[in-house]
């Protein structure tokens, strides 16, 4: 087995990638950059996000596990005091993984320029930091709605946690096969309507955004950040790819959402209440 490591560059990460180095050393499991069987993200969502990018043309073969080093994540499982019982859950390996739905956005332009296509973990986003941004929605090739406002959202399950949670967009189980569309600050008054609540995809539909009168705006992927003219439409739809992760162990999904986001402090107001 081949272990590829992405840390961020905190000190306790680079402390923590120094011992989960020596552990795997010590179980003769290689480290190397190209080609590996398993990456190990050590840091916070946002490094796991890094690891996914730089590997995202190995998805077919590779499975992902996140180390944390700070606040409980949500695609992070692992922290320091367990490292060895990690490196011996690679050494007894069988494949096991669970997988999750990833975003397909595809960019089209206008004069025959070259198109343009992205995975992503978390979520897209299309928006304008100056002026409205004015775009046609269509599902599935069905005219539903002109939008005017800051932007919109499209998240897959795991993302509906970031980005999406924030602008009052819904969390959903990761097991589900579905995409998120959420609004950012959209104008609605007697002359402009848009749907102003967020949007739940089927697996067999997909978004298609036009841009109308906008001529420049920002398009997000991840981390990723472009500024994008001569754009004819885009297309968002769940990826045929999917983002697997090695599974020795589990995390339920939604007392992992309660530790992030209500911590030890709710339910001890909840005892207090009782
Ligand atoms: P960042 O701006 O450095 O950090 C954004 C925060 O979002 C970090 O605390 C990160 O967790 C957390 N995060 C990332 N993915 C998450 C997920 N799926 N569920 C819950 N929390 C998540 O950006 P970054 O670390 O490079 O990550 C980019 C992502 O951050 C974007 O895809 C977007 O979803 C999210 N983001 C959110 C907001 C917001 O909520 N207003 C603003 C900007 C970006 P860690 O601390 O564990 O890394």
């Amino acid at each position: 087995m081949k272990i590829a490591i992405v840390q961020n560059n905190t000190a306790e990460s680079i402390e923590v990638t120094r011992e989960l180095k020596e552990l795997l050393d010590n179980a003769g499991i290689v480290v190397v950059t190209h080609q590996p069987d398993i990456i190990i993200s050590v840091g916070g969502d946002g490094t796991l996000l890094s690891a996914f990018h730089r590997y995202a043309h190995l998805l077919d073969s590779v499975r992902f596990i996140g180390v944390h080093t700070g606040h409980l994540g949500f695609y992070t499982d692992w922290r320091q005091y367990n490292l060895t019982e990690l490196v011996d859950s690679l050494d007894n390996d069988n494949g096991e993984f669970i997988d999750y739905p990833l975003l397909d956005v595809e960019v089209i332009y206008k004069n025959k320029l070259k198109n343009k296509h992205f995975l992503a973990l978390n979520e897209s986003i299309v928006k304008i930091t100056d002026g409205t941004l004015v775009c046609d929605v269509y599902i599935k090739e069905e005219h539903f709605e002109r939008f005017r406002g800051d932007g919109l959202c499209i998240s897959t399950p795991t993302g509906s946690t970031g980005y999406n949670k924030s602008i009052g967009g819904a969390v959903l189980h990761p097991r589900l096969e579905a995409l998120q569309l959420t609004e950012i600050a959209s104008l609605n008054n007697r002359i402009f309507r848009t749907l102003s609540s967020p949007m739940i995809i089927a697996p067999d539909e997909w978004i298609k955004i036009i841009p109308i009168e906008t001529t420049k705006f920002t398009l997000t992927i991840d981390q990723l950040v472009s500024t994008e003219t001569e754009v004819d439409y885009i297309r968002f739809r769940i990826a045929k790819e999917r983002i697997r992760f090695a599974q020795y162990q589990h995390t339920h999904f939604w007392d992992r959402v309660e530790d992030a986001f209500l911590g030890a402090k709710s339910k001890n107001e909840d005892r207090m209440d009782r």
